[in-house]
C-alpha cells in the first residue's frame, strides 16, 4: 500500500477517513480534508492532512511535504500516531486488499506477510473501511492476510458486512483452503459469501510432502485438498494458485497435470512469482530460484492447462524472463504501488505489456532481465 510519513499533531488515535479536498463538505466525520494550510474550515474533519503544523488548535493533523498530490478524493487514509499515512483504499485501483489478520495456520518458507498473532484492530479497520468507501462495479476487494477464515464469526460478519453494503462487488480471498476441508464451515461460508465470489486457493505441488515443506506444516496438502474438493461440491468459483520456488520449480508440468486430473472444476489457475520479502527474504536460499531458470517448466505447465481447456495465467513474471510461447498467458498482476522497471525496460519493446518487477524485492533481480527488441 501506498505510504507517506508525516508529522502527526493531535492524533491520540489512528484516524480513518475518506480523502476530501472540500473544507466546504457537509459530511465531515468520517473524511480527512486535503488542504495547504489548517484554517477553522476544517473543523469536523475527523483529520486533515496539511503542509504545516499548528499547535494552536487541538484538530488531529498531519504535516505532509511529500506525497498529498498522489491522493485523489475518495481514497481511504488511516493515519496513525507516528504520522504515517497510509492509503487503505484508491479508489481507482482495479483491486484494493484488505488485511484482515496477519494470523495463519501455515508458515510458508516464501510467505511475504509473515504470520503473527491476530490483532482485533486489523479486523476493526477492515469493517470501517467497508463502511466508508464505494466499490466501483469494475472494483474488487480482495480479502487477504494472513488466513482469513481463521477468523471464524469476524470472517462471517465481514462477508454479510460486504453482501449488504455492496452487494455488487466482485470479492477474491486469498486462502490456504485449509478451513474449507471442515464440511460445515465451506456450507456456512457458501451460505454467507457476497454474491461475485472468487476463493483463490494456494496449493504449491502434487507431491504432499513438498507442498507441507513449502507451507511449514504436516498435512496442510491433504487438507487443502480436501478444501478444495469441498468448495466444488458447492460450484463454488475457484482459482489455485501456485507460488513458483526452488523446491517446486522442477515439477511445473507434474502439478499441471495434478491440477487438471484432480481439480478439472476450477475456474483459473495462476502460476505466480515470488516476492522476495516476509519470510522469502529469510529463507532466500531455500526458495530463490531464477525464474529464467524454469521458463522449459512453466511453458510445459501452461500448455498443459491450455490444451484441457482450463484458463490459465502467469503472474509477477516479467516477460523477458519467460519463453515466448508463454507470453499470451503472462498478465500485468503486480499492483501500481509496487511495481517498478529498470534501465533495461526503457528500451524495451514489451514495457507496454509487460508487468515489470516488485519494487519490495530490492536488489534480488534475475540478471536475465534485458529488453526485447
Ligand atoms: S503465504 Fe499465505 S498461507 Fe502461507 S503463511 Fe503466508 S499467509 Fe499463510
Ligand atoms: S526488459 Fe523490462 S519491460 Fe522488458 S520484458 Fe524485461 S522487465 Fe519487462
Amino acid at each position: 500500500m501506498k505510504q507517506f510519513k508525516g508529522i502527526a499533531a493531535n492524533i491520540d488515535m489512528p484516524v480513518l477517513g475518506l480523502v476530501s479536498r472540500n473544507p466546504f463538505s457537509l459530511s465531515r466525520c468520517g473524511q480527512v480534508l486535503v488542504s495547504e494550510g489548517l484554517s477553522l474550515l476544517a473543523k469536523g474533519f475527523s483529520g486533515v492532512i496539511t503542509g504545516e503544523i499548528k499547535d494552536k488548535t487541538s484538530q488531529a493533523h498531519v504535516k505532509l511535504t511529500d506525497g498529498s498530490s498522489e491522493l485523489v478524493d475518495g481514497d481511504c487514509v488511516l493515519i496513525d500516531k507516528d504520522g504515517m499515512v497510509t492509503v487503505v483504499w484508491e479508489k481507482h485501483a482495479p483491486m484494493n486488499p484488505l488485511l484482515l489478520t496477519e494470523a495463519c495456520d501455515c508458515q510458508c518458507l516464501m510467505c511475504p506477510q509473515p504470520p503473527k498473532v491476530h490483532e482485533k484492530r486489523l479486523t476493526e479497520t477492515a469493517k470501517k473501511i467497508l463502511n466508508l468507501v464505494k466499490v466501483g462495479d469494475d472494483q474488487t476487494i480482495c480479502l487477504t492476510g494472513g488466513e482469513p477464515t481463521l477468523l471464524k464469526e469476524d470472517f462471517f460478519a465481514i462477508l454479510e458486512l460486504i453482501g449488504n453494503k455492496h452487494p455488487n462487488s466482485n470479492v477474491m480471498m486469498l486462502t490456504n483452503g485449509k478451513s474449507f476441508a471442515d464440511f460445515q464451515f465451506t456450507k456456512r461460508f457458501v451460505q454467507t459469501r457476497p454474491a461475485n465470489f472468487i476463493s483463490c486457493v494456494s496449493m504449491h505441488s502434487d507431491v504432499d510432502e513438498v507442498h507441507d515443506r513449502i507451507v511449514g506444516i504436516k498435512d496442510s496438502f491433504y487438507k487443502t485438498a480436501m478444501g478444495l474438493q469441498n468448495l466444488a461440491r458447492f460450484r463454488e468459483k475457484i482459482e489455485i494458485r501456485v507460488v513458483v520456488n526452488r523446491l517446486n520449480a522442477q515439477r511445473l508440468e507434474a502439478i499441471a497435470n495434478f491440477i487438471q486430473r484432480n481439480f478439472p472444476f476450477i475456474y483459473h489457475c495462476a502460476f505466480m512469482g515470488m516476492e522476495i520479502t516476509g519470510l522469502a527474504r529469510d529463507n532466500y536460499e531455500d526458495v530463490w530460484i531464477d525464474p529464467y531458470d524454469y521458463r522449459d517448466q512453466l511453458s510445459k505447465a501452461v500448455k498443459v492447462l491450455s490444451r484441457a481447456n482450463m484458463y490459465v495465467s502467469i503472474y509477477n513474471l516479467p516477460l523477458c524472463l519467460l519463453k515466448s510461447a508463454s507470453w499470451a498467458y503472462a498478465r500485468k498482476s503486480i499492483s501500481g504501488w509496487k511495481k517498478d522497471y529498470v534501465l533495461a525496460c526503457e528500451s524495451c519493446s514489451k514495457k507496454e505489456d509487460c508487468c515489470g518487477i516488485f519494487t519490495t524485492s530490492g536488489l534480488h533481480l534475475s540478471p536475465h532481465i534485458q529488453s526485447i527488441l
